[in-house]
């Protein structure tokens, strides 16, 4: 018999409709690609949205047809969703995070017809749409006013008709149009999977899921929402539809705020705040940085309520700060994206909220519970069901109406059980409360002499030592136990950090046996697309680098006091004994090995940063912002001043300097050249009338030359200091010091002295001609010139000595000056490390691997036959480990903080001319000059040596404009000292001027 009640079919149209009627004035707020904040409302967006489905309509969109959006969070996105969903037609959400051809690759293997994008993504767009046979429309989200002057296809794409602006477009169309009508089962959405292993696969969204998620969701104990909430979904639509948050937040009548593409802290913070947010979701990276802005800043957050917080797992340090410092509510939840997403949420049970704060916390670190809709099981490799104790490790499998049952096109055949439960392929407990907590990702886990160990729980440990911005364990194989657990550990910036150190952490959170075998200090740990450890990548990195697990594992500091620590039993330490067998395992112990944070791996990262990195990449800021003219005159000064001074140690021969200018990612603070190290000692010429005063001043920036080695004020000092000794000698012949004693303190003054002139001497006659480079630059000033100072120390003190025995009235003058010049000289010196150190020496590298700024043909030509290949795989590190692969911006903050991003407002054209006349004034000769790909190569030498540069620039379209890249590298083996940097910030002001 069946039930007597009206069906209604749950489709998604429905959702906005009530949002429209319901709550219509209800706030939509967006920060806009464009820049400003915009403010809409329900009704509008439901009127938008139905102009969206005739603009659809018109352009011969049918249902079923796959309409692609690549796209941030902004209302006119969830116009765009509503839309298409709207007339049966399905959203296919793109993430601009993964690699172009990944993206080509899924947006063919979807069939999109029609693509929706925002300005910053034409780009790849533009690279992609030759590939894409089926697409023949692309609606930018904008206005007129601000479509792109010219959008470079890389290839034919025959059916393509060209781009049409989103404001012309609906403006065209009326706001009348017949939604829904259609099965519930009727697909509405499409979203491919990471596809960490073998292709992404499409999960196919019905209305009827996504209704039913929304209902989910809406329960108190998932989020909870009210009508009375402001929403700010840092999470993006296009990772597993927001959470659903686009659905629910007009579902419930909340207010709904879209960061468009900034999400980094202060541009969070600033939402936040300023709309008076109440609830929020996103990964636990973003939260992250969110976290250290308001630490940095002592904001407070009044107004927030509650944030979710999943995609990975979530740091017990994250939810500590949230709830004790903020008092703001941490619901922890783990889902994906084949599970609508959400999955499981850790809110705590009545019982469990009665128990102290510190005792709900494994409850709260922990995944959660399913909410009603979800059903949940754990099974061992054969089927079988494990119990729910928190101590079986198994695969978790889940089942309900919000679950995929297949993926599109049939992609990895049958994906059920003969249950109808999905293989969710993370490794799970579940505990006696009904917590489910996830160890690891089946294929990440690491198998320990037949025992699984967890590697989340070890990275969530790891990542609250106070020194790690990140933590990664993967699994190495082992001759006895198969695997054993190695961690990676990138330190926050500035800090160094040993092994021991993360080791002694982990003592007693941990089973001994799970401990790490090894900890390696990398540079970056690689990200997915969704954010998410890519654990394979790391692998495969360690693999290449023949990496193999230590022969003895690192060994934690014997028992700290009080007692005073006895000293452990040299020979052994016994891991604690297991099922599998580790008990027998006797590791002996090695010395401590301390390291300072190495360079093992560097990330590769889509240009598109991954979700957390965008936290520290803003979008382009819409002026041009560069070091002042004055900055880089003053870096230029310093630059060349300290050229001429020998660094106190020199670089790796085989190595290259290179500098860097980008301007992807803008940081929000300038970082001023000034904040370089103090332009070099100088001796000021000694008062007579103050003889105690003869120490070093620092001199101005602009005289701070590389002659500036006070040779003048030196000699003047000895004449005057003679002339007195002279003119006393007449009055007082019984005082005159010894003639020896005087002599050999003129030699003393001429060997402090000898560096500075070395120096200046090997420069000057570079310059002139004179003398080869190989001798003037690498034997005179880097070789020679230290060692004399080293020398001149010595002399000076004995210089002292006998002034002492033989008349110090008279003879203390001469000393002083050839102690204070040798110290003079040790501060230009340390001064010019500490520039050098600013760009240290590397190899070419292809940072920016997506449209490698490598050197053309020509260009390699014109380098010569030792020059370095550039290989465009981020995977493969050439030349130099830290570099390779890694995006400009980072490569920059580390090498030239002088270097500012620059963004224009301008036609991309107009800004290559710009740069190009600049290059040309500067006295480079081009060796490149195409101003179709906006690539430019020229060579130019430095002033005093004649080291021989390269410069690279790419000039590319942009959002706001243009946007421009430069790389300056030093051909020659030496250190860089600034002089890359200074050029890049003398064009940057070059360009800005015109
Ligand atoms: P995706 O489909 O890209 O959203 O990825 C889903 C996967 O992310 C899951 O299968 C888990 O491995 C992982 N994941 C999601 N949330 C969590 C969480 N809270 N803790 C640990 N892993 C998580």
């Amino acid at each position: 018999m069946q039930g007597l009640m009206q069906h209604g079919a749950l489709t998604l149209d429905k959702i906005i409709d009530h949002a429209a009627q319901w709550h219509g004035g209800r706030e939509v707020v967006s920060r806009s690609v464009e820049g400003p904040i915009v403010r809409t409302t329900y009704r509008e967006i439901r009127d938008r949205a139905k102009r969206v489905s005739n603009a659809l309509l018109s352009l011969g969109i049918k249902p079923g047809d796959r309409v692609g959006t690549l796209a941030w969070n902004t209302g006119r996105h969830m116009e765009a969703w509503y839309g298409i969903m709207g007339i049966g037609a399905v959203c296919h959400t793109l993430n601009p995070r993964l690699f172009p051809e990944q993206i080509a690759w899924i947006a063919d293997h979807a069939g999109d017809r029609l693509i929706f994008t925002d300005l910053t993504f034409l780009p790849i767009i533009a690279a992609i749409l030759p590939r894409l046979p089926h697409v023949e429309h692309v609606v930018v989200f904008t206005d007129r006013d601000h479509m792109p002057g010219e959008f470079p296809l890389a290839g034919e794409a025959p059916r393509f008709k060209g781009l049409l602006a989103y404001e012309d477009l609906i403006d065209q169309h009326g706001a009348e149009c017949a939604w829904g009508g259609f099965d519930e089962g009727t697909a509405a959405g499409l979203c491919y999977t990471s596809g960490t292993t073998g292709d992404p696969k499409g999960v196919m969204y019905s209305h009827r899921s996504n209704f039913l998620h929304t209902l989910i969701t809406l329960q108190p104990d998932v989020m909870g929402l009210s009508q009375k909430d402001v929403i700010l979904p840092v999470v993006p639509m296009f990772h597993a539809n927001a959470w659903g948050v686009a659905f629910s937040a007009p579902g419930s009548g909340a207010k709904i705020v879209m960061p468009g593409p900034k999400m980094d802290g202060a541009s969070i913070f600033e939402l936040l705040d300023t709309e008076g947010v109440t609830f929020s979701a996103a990964v636990p990276t973003v939260w992250q940085m969110l976290l250290q802005h308001l630490e940095a800043t002592g904001a407070e957050l009044p107004v927030l309520k509650k944030v979710v917080i999943g995609g990975a797992a979530c740091p017990e340090t994250i939810i500590r700060a949230f709830q004790e410092t903020y008092d703001v509510e941490v619901v922890h939840a783990w889902g994906m994206t084949e599970t609508s997403p959400v999955g499981t949420l850790s809110v705590l049970t009545d019982e469990l909220e009665k128990l102290p704060y510190d005792q709900q916390m494994p409850y709260r670190l922990k995944q959660g519970r399913p909410p009603l809709g979800v059903e949940l099981r754990l099974t061992d490799d054969d089927d079988n069901l494990l119990p729910h104790d928190g101590q079986a490790f198994g695969h978790l499998k889940i089942r309900g109406p919000i679950i995929a049952a297949e993926y599109f096109r049939g992609a990895g055949g049958k994906i059920l059980d003969q249950d109808g439960f999905f293989d969710t392929g993370d490794i799970a407990t579940i505990d006696e409360h009904g917590f489910m907590q996830i160890t690891d990702r089946a294929k990440d886990v690491v198998k320990s002499g037949g025992e699984w160990i967890s590697t989340i729980e070890i990275e969530n440990i790891a990542v609250g030592h106070p020194k790690a911005a990140l933590a990664a364990v993967v699994g190495m194989p082992h001759p006895k136990w198969d695997e054993r657990p190695v961690l990676l550990v990138k330190l926050k910036a500035g800090e160094t950090a040993t092994k021991v150190e993360f080791i002694d952490f982990l003592q007693g959170k941990i089973a001994k046996w799970w401990m790490p075998d090894d900890v390696i200090f990398v540079d970056d740990i690689p990200l997915g697309a969704t954010g998410k450890i890519d654990k394979k990548l790391i692998r495969k990195r360690l693999a290449d680098e023949g990496y193999s697990l230590p022969e003895a594992p690192v060994q934690p500091t014997p028992a700290p006091p009080p007692p005073p620590p006895e000293p452990e039993p040299v020979a052994t330490q016994t891991l604690a004994a297991a099922d599998g067998g580790h008990g027998a395992v006797i590791y002996a112990p090695e010395p401590v090995e301390e390291v300072e944070a190495d360079t093992v791996l560097s990330a590769p990262e889509p240009e598109i940063a991954p979700e957390s990195e965008l936290v520290a990449a803003p979008p382009p800021e819409p002026e041009i912002q560069q070091v002042s003219a004055t900055d880089a005159i003053i870096a230029e000064a310093t630059a060349i001043a300290a050229a001429a001074a020998p660094p106190e140690k020199l670089p790796e021969p085989e190595a290259e300097a290179t500098a860097v200018a980008e301007v992807a990612t803008p940081e929000p603070e300038p970082v001023q050249i000034k904040a370089e190290p103090e332009p070099p000692l100088r001796l000021r010429e000694p008062d007579p009338a103050e003889p105690s005063k003869p120490t070093p001043v620092l001199a101005d920036a602009g005289e701070a030359l590389p002659f500036a080695m006070p040779i003048t004020p030196g000699k003047r000092g000895k004449g005057k200091a003679a002339a007195k000794a002279k003119s006393e000698a007449a009055g007082k012949a019984s005082g005159k010091p010894p003639r020896w004693a005087s002599l050999y303190l003129d030699l003393a003054l001429l060997i402090a002295l000898a560096p500075a002139i070395l120096a200046g001497g090997g420069a000057l006659g570079v310059k002139l001609g004179m003398i080869p480079l190989p001798l003037g630059y690498t034997a005179m000033t880097l070789d020679w010139a230290p060692r004399l100072a080293f020398i001149s120390v010595a002399t000076g003190l004995i210089g002292l000595i006998i002034a002492l025995s033989a008349g110090f009235g008279r003879l203390w003058k001469g000393a002083v000056l050839a102690l204070a010049i040798t110290a003079a000289t040790f501060g230009v010196m340390v001064a010019a490390k500490a520039l050098g150190g600013q760009s240290p020496p590397i190899h070419d590298v292809a940072t920016d691997w997506k449209t490698p700024l490598g050197f053309s043909d020509a260009a390699m030509a014109a380098r010569g036959g030792s020059a370095e290949i550039v290989v465009d795989d981020p995977s493969l590190p050439v030349g130099s480990a830290a570099y390779a692969g890694r995006r400009l911006a980072e490569i920059n903050a580390e090498t030239c903080p002088a270097a500012r991003p620059l963004v224009s407002e301008r036609a991309p054209g107009d800004v290559y001319e710009s740069i190009k006349a600049a290059v040309l004034a500067s006295g480079m000769t081009l060796v490149t000059d195409d101003p179709m790909d906006g690539r430019l190569e020229a060579n130019g030498s430095s002033f005093w040596y004649g080291l021989t540069d390269d410069l690279v620039v790419r000039v590319r379209p942009d959002a706001r404009g243009s946007r421009l890249d430069m790389r300056s590298i030093g051909r020659d083996a030496g250190p860089d000292q600034g002089r890359n940097c200074a050029r890049i910030g003398t064009l940057m002001t070059a360009v800005r001027g015109q």
